[in-house]
């Protein structure tokens, strides 16, 4: 693999609570981890721009996802039946979809599927291998979809590679019914599993995921907006699962 070239950075202040003090963690591949000194959320700061990060997504990352279809579709089918406890049908929407996995299980299941993903790949292989409806192509953010839309958004392991977190969750907040729930995954960094030192921890990834939270830093992105958790799933393995409602 060639040694990869950052051309030019984005120094941000801390998406969280605007802080501009940070403590300097470690550096993996040239990419500086550090702690917001006012309310702890770990980030990748300065990060690679934008345009540098998209570069980095190459074909394999819809490809991995399609190669492994048995298994995807078994876990989707998992998360589908603890839905059904929570919102039985409606609109959902998948951020991120990739190959459209998920949906295809909800639709199944008589949930109106609704997808978006920036991979082209994962978009191709939802709508022609899985004949899915209503799969966009580009980032949700910028799609605008109508006010109290959706009775369900999942955001399976996404938060932690958006570029903007509060367009994202104010979007989140704008699209999402009076009654409905979204369903977030991301890496935990408050878990006991996380590895010290925690540069070892599988979930850091540079130029992939800029963000680590725990459940207070992520409640504290919810609440700016005004959503709130109101569940966190029990998890063995270090990543933080939670259902999410309007204040
Ligand atoms: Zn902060």
């Amino acid at each position: 693999m060639s040694k990869k070239v950052i051309e030019s950075w984005d120094k941000i202040a801390c998406p969280i609570c605007n802080g501009t003090t940070f403590t300097d963690l470690f550096t993996k591949d040239e990419e500086p981890f550090v702690e917001c000194q006012q309310c702890s959320l770990t980030m990748i700061n300065p990060r690679p721009t934008y345009a540098s990060i998209l570069k980095g997504y190459t074909k394999d990352y819809s490809q991995g996802y399609i190669n492994k279809k048995d298994k995807k579709i078994r876990r989707a089918k998992r998360r589908i039946r603890k839905m059904k406890k929570i919102i039985p049908e409606g609109r959902w929407l998948d951020i991120g979809c990739s190959a459209g996995f998920i949906l295809s299980v909800a639709k199944s299941a008589n949930y109106d599927t609704y997808g978006i993903e920036i991979d082209p790949l994962g978009v191709k292989y939802a709508r022609e291998a899985l004949r899915l409806d209503n799969i966009f192509q580009g980032t949700f953010e910028e799609h605008h979809f109508d006010d109290n839309f959706f009775d369900i958004i999942t955001l399976y392991d996404v938060i932690e590679h958006v570029q903007d977190l509060n367009k994202i969750v104010k979007e989140l907040k704008r699209v999402l019914s009076k009654d409905g729930v979204i369903e977030i995954w991301t890496p935990d960094i408050g878990h006991w599993r996380v590895p010290e030192p925690l540069i070892e921890w599988r979930a850091i990834s540079p130029s992939k995921h800029l963000y680590y939270f725990n459940k207070k830093t992520l409640s504290m992105l919810l609440n700016k907006h005004g959503l709130k958790i109101i569940k966190k799933r029990f998890s063995l393995k270090p990543g933080l699962q939670v259902f999410v409602t309007h204040k």
